[in-house]
């Protein structure tokens, strides 16, 4: 039997079911995760990891409530470190109390991403039960200060800073039927057009006072201009860049003149697209406007995270490759990753190659997120396979 065949078997579908329970059971809202981080020093401590905690990360106003942790299974020779990564944080959203009933996990952060922790955690049990050494380090890390718009990745990146990163990494959340080598960025934009006058009765407003109302309507128009000039540029899997508007206010009464609006939305920009143009462009959009309009127009652009790219030729993404098709039968298909994850930091902040290894979690952010432990099994198992061709243990 193969050593991966044998791995796979050794996988037990209860146990991670538990551990996945309790790890979900433990609240950790973006900001504060420092009792889910315990959880899971604890258990690398007993699987005879290395333990490094990075407390008070730069630029966090959380303090110690947001550690970030690095746990080191030692291989057994300088081969290059894999690290198996993904955030504790879930977006701070109510949600009914954490079960496992007929093997569904629910509560907040079973589909993003504790399952996905559990089946990491899994991989590494097994790979202790069995004795199965590998030649090099398996590095693996968790952290808050994920989700947006608390998080902007300065939990990962406080463990990259460190240089507590892998010579490749995988990340535990993501596409499960897809190899994603790209992906594109994400800003967070949020437009105030201000008037010059001031407010009151419509009938005391002299007629030719900039009206933020309809210099907020410039504003949509020329963005959607923009937007729809953005869709006529393609690429590969991830499509063209993208201009979403989704909130727009302005104005508290009916005949009473509004002072200003705000317009809020996303801006998706391609791997090598650097934020600093985007956010120029949608500047000199702006500014047009302001001027055609007589109005003040300001911008907060926060990026989120940048896009990525990682060659197809990377020893990770073959490894993906290989045990995606000892899993499935099949080669798996190329794609993107639609939204923004860690797999951008990795690339960029730490510059070396990554990719997502998700499960069929469901509902993430929802006000029900679920999965079914089987999936779990599943992505340990894709794990096992990873780190198993990673490390050429069986070809
Ligand atoms: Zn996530």
């Amino acid at each position: 039997m193969s050593l991966h065949q044998r791995l796979c078997d050794a996988v037990n579908e209860a146990r991670i079911g538990q551990t996945a329970l309790e790890l979900v059971s433990i609240p950790s809202p973006t900001g504060s995760t420092r009792e889910a981080i315990r959880y899971f020093e604890t258990v690398y401590r007993e699987l005879g990891c290395e333990i490094t905690r990075i407390d008070g990360i730069k630029g966090s106003p959380f303090g110690t409530d947001a550690p970030s942790v690095a746990a080191r299974l030692r291989g057994t020779s300088d081969a290059p470190t894999l690290q198996i990564d993904g955030h504790i944080d879930t977006i701070p959203a109510a949600h009914a109390p954490a079960s496992l009933v007929n093997n569904v996990l629910s509560g907040r952060g079973a589909a993003d991403m504790k399952g996905g922790l559990a089946a990491v955690i899994e991989a590494a049990r097994v790979l202790r039960e069995l004795q199965v050494q590998v030649p090099g380090d398996l590095l693996f890390t968790t952290h808050g200060l994920h989700e947006a718009p608390t998080g902007h990745g300065e939990g990962l990146l406080a463990l990259i800073n460190e240089g507590l990163h892998g010579a490749a990494a995988v990340v535990a959340e993501g596409p499960v039927d897809e190899l994603a080598v790209t992906g594109r960025g994400m800003a967070i934009f949020t437009i105030e057009v201000k008037t010059t006058g001031r407010s009151g009765h419509e009938n005391e407003t002299p007629p030719d006072t900039p009206h933020p109302l309809v210099a907020a309507a410039e504003v949509l128009r020329a963005l959607e201009a923009e937007r729809v000039r953005l869709q006529r540029t393609l690429r590969p899997y991830v499509g063209s860049e993208t201009i979403f508007f989704g909130q727009l206010h302005g104005g508290d009464f009916y005949n009473r003149f509004p002072v200003e609006a705000m317009i809020q939305g996303t801006r998706r920009y391609f791997d090598d697209h650097d934020v600093r143009e985007v956010r120029e462009e949608m500047e000199a959009i702006l500014a047009r406007v302001a001027e055609d309009t007589g109005t003040t127009i300001t911008l907060d652009f926060d990026r989120i995270r940048d896009g990525f790219k990682v060659s197809e030729d990377e020893r990770i993404v073959r490894a993906f490759r290989w045990s995606y098709r000892a899993l499935n039968g099949k080669e798996p298909p190329l794609g993107a990753f639609k939204s923004v994850a860690d797999v951008s930091l990795l690339v960029q902040a730490a510059g070396i190659p990554a990719v997502f290894c998700g499960n069929r979690g469901i509902g993430a952010h929802a006000d029900r997120e679920e999965v079914d432990v089987r999936e779990l099994v599943h992505q340990t198992r894709m794990l096992l396979g990873i780190i198993v061709a990673y490390f050429g243990l069986e070809t």
